[in-house]
């Protein structure tokens, strides 16, 4: 196991005073902090090696490619993939997401298709096959969410059905840090002849990720939540498919050759990544899944698992009547994600409370404003029976306070993080 004050010491952020105080953060679901090791291997990057990439045969430009290269295949060991082909680089999530909707579902949806995903899914997944499902005539249906914060699997046989083309998932909540069962999803699926697809956005930089075992047929992650710098991520698909998958954006860098009639695309991953790749975000990123390697991600999963453990122990016996905490109770079944309520008192003024101490949460609806919607996560006390019409009015009264963990947060902060939400609790009074 790795000790998190030695982590610590990568970070040169952690340093940083906030509001006269040490900076404690939690806001890693949001996005995590950056070591020294991948600062320094864009630094690098930019100071030795910069040029473009694929297009030069000049001593930089076959640097740089070699290095970009290289980056597809260090994230190709963390997810432990068959070949570096598997990995397609991308923006974030988001990006890739919208790379399978408008491909995969523009070309093979039908009329009267179903697509399947969850009412705890971030609008990033949800909503590009909501738009392609609707441009197709297709219909989209959601696995639902229980009071406890895990899917409701005695409701797969009725969403998932002979009519579903495609099962897209998280694989883990980015509000309720519940780890889903991949593998009972795949099962499904499999039996319809749905292809998957897995948000891997929560999963892959807190739970050790094999995609030779989770069987799934494409996976998306993005960079920033794992050491990585913004503007990094990956979309990785089984070889097969991704040789078959049609081309989202199109333009330089995709093709090998044009002629005023035909387009020859280039192989895999490269038809996919348009245009100048962010070439320094990728590296840096192959920089971040060594580091975690280095950690280990069984350790990572196990720090986390601790983490949440306490947390969710301490607000228990602390504030047993006045904070409502939402998800999964058994720390074996989350992420290091907690969302919570003070009752009566509204999530943004707990943030910005909490802010004012040095600590750094989410507060809102994070992306998940259905699941909001379903689990009635308001500070109102008690919530309402019926949910408003106004949109205006659901986004003034629901949405939660996030904390979330990553590699370098310690117990000592969750305790002042307590301490800080008693005398936050108090002023209430
Ligand atoms: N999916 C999940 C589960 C997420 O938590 C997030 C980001 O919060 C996303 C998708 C979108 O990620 P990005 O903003 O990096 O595209």
């Amino acid at each position: 196991m790795f000790d998190p004050l030695e982590v610590r010491k990568d970070f040169p952020i952690l340093e940083r005073v906030v509001k006269g105080r040490k900076l404690v953060y939690f806001d890693n679901a949001a996005s995590t902090q950056k070591p020294v090791q991948v600062i320094n291997r864009i630094v690098e990057f930019y100071s030795k090696h910069y040029a473009n990439v694929h297009r030069g045969l000049h001593t930089l430009s076959q640097e740089a490619s070699e290095m970009y290269e290289k980056a597809h295949g260090t994230l190709a060991k963390f997810i432990n993939a068959y070949s570096w082909e598997e990995v397609v680089f991308v923006n974030n999530t988001t990006d890739a997401m919208n790379l399978l909707a408008y491909s995969w579902g523009l070309e093979n949806l039908r009329e009267g298709d179903e697509v399947v995903t969850t009412v705890m899914d971030h609008h990033s997944t949800m909503l590009p096959w909501r738009k392609i499902a609707a441009m197709r005539g297709a219909r989209v249906k959601y696995i639902d969410v229980t009071p406890e914060g895990y899917l409701d699997y005695g409701s797969l046989d009725e969403a998932i059905t002979r009519r579903t083309k495609v099962v897209v998932f998280t694989m883990a909540s980015n509000v309720l840090g519940t780890i889903n069962n991949v593998k009972e999803i795949v099962k499904r699926a499999r039996e319809v002849g749905a292809i998957v697809i897995g948000d891997g956005a929560q999963y892959v930089p807190h739970v050790p990720t094999n995609v030779r075992e989770l069987g799934l047929d494409f996976m998306a992650f993005s960079g920033h939540k794992m050491l990585g710098p913004t503007g990094s991520g990956v979309l990785w698909g089984r070889r097969d498919l991704l040789e078959k998958l049609g081309t989202f954006k199109v333009g330089g860098d995709t093709i090998k050759d044009v002629t005023l009639d035909d387009i020859v695309w280039l192989d895999i991953p490269w038809r996919f990544e348009a245009g100048t790749p962010n070439i320094e975000a990728n590296i840096g990123l192959a920089a971040a899944a060594e580091y975690l390697l280095r950690l280990g991600m069984e350790n990572v999963r196990e720090h986390e698992k601790r983490l949440v453990e306490y947390l969710l122990k301490r607000l228990e016996e602390e504030f047993p009547d006045e904070v409502v905490v939402y998800g999964p109770r058994r720390p074996g079944d989350k992420t290091g994600v907690v969302a919570f309520n003070v009752k009566g008192l509204h999530h943004h003024t707990v943030g910005m409370a909490l802010d004012f101490f040095g600590i750094a949460v989410r507060t809102g609806l994070h992306c998940a404003h259905p699941l909001h919607y379903r689990l009635k996560m308001t500070y109102l006390d008690p919530p309402p029976d019926k949910i408003p019409d106004s949109a205006d009015e659901r986004l003034r009264n629901f949405g939660s306070v996030r904390a979330s963990f990553y590699i370098y947060n310690t117990h000592e902060e969750i305790d002042y993080f307590i301490d800080v939400l008693r005398r936050v609790i108090e002023l209430k009074e």
